[in-house]
């Protein structure tokens, strides 16, 4: 599986400050942005699939903790936040706003990296989607997002849109259980009033169509009590 390169929205108001970043993350294999203040980080939070954030405290426009604050209302992305001051950090954790990690400056590239790569493995084991993914491909099943088609071993399989829907919405979600009713409500939409078993019969079809043993399925997993996840990845 290719992972696109991650991209991370460096939002610092001093030019010295997010081009030593920049040129640092670059070299780690990042996409960087920077913003300059409030409004341009979020003109790059609509418009790009910013993966985290460094977010400094004292910024031209907006402080950095009502962005922070914003941000939450609608994105769980990672955000590191930059204070100035040791004692700023314990007044942020108190307050709540949502950031993941706070670092002080100065600070190291080298404790900057330690710190991106531990929020970065702890948001993949989340519950975000990954929107910028255009298709699912492990050598076995291929899932085209764009086109809706799908492949077992080559060739192509027919899905219904319910049962599209239920496995595209899966595999966005790595490691996500999915309650029987969150997949009705995915593939049926939220008028539909029968049983929440119905989802079972969609699940037994789609296995048939995409599974190589359907008593051992390697895709839609049962989890016991619960509900459905992917084990493609
Ligand atoms: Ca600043």
């Amino acid at each position: 599986m290719r992972l696109e390169p991650k991209k991370v929205l460096v939002v610092e108001d001093e030019a010295k400050i997010s081009e030593v970043i920049r040129s640092f993350l670059e070299s780690k294999g990042f996409v960087v942005f920077v913003a300059e203040n409030g409004r341009q980080a979020f003109g790059l939070i609509d418009k790009e699939n910013i993966s985290m954030i460094i977010l400094d405290l004292m910024l031209p426009d907006m402080s950095g903790e009502d962005i922070c604050i914003k941000i939450r209302k609608t994105s769980r992305i990672p955000v590191i936040m930059v204070t100035a001051k040791v004692d700023e950090v314990d007044m942020l954790k108190g307050l709540g706003i949502g950031a993941d990690d706070y670092m002080t400056k100065p600070f190291s590239l080298k404790e900057l990296y330690a710190r991106i790569e531990v929020v970065l493995r702890r948001s993949s084991d989340d519950l975000l989607p990954l929107y910028n993914k255009n298709s699912f491909m492990n050598g076995d099943l291929e899932v085209d997002f764009q086109y809706h088609t799908i492949k077992k071993q080559g060739r192509e399989v027919n899905l219904t849109t319910s049962e599209y829907k239920i496995l595209a919405s899966m595999i966005k979600y790595p490691n996500k259980v999915f309650a029987r009713e969150e997949l009705i409500r995915i593939a049926l939409g939220d008028e539909f009033e029968g049983f929440d078993r119905a989802i079972d019969s969609h699940i037994k079809n789609i296995r048939q169509k995409i599974e190589t043993d359907t008593k051992n399925p390697d895709y839609l997993i049962t989890i016991h009590g619960t509900g459905y996840k992917f084990g493609g990845y």
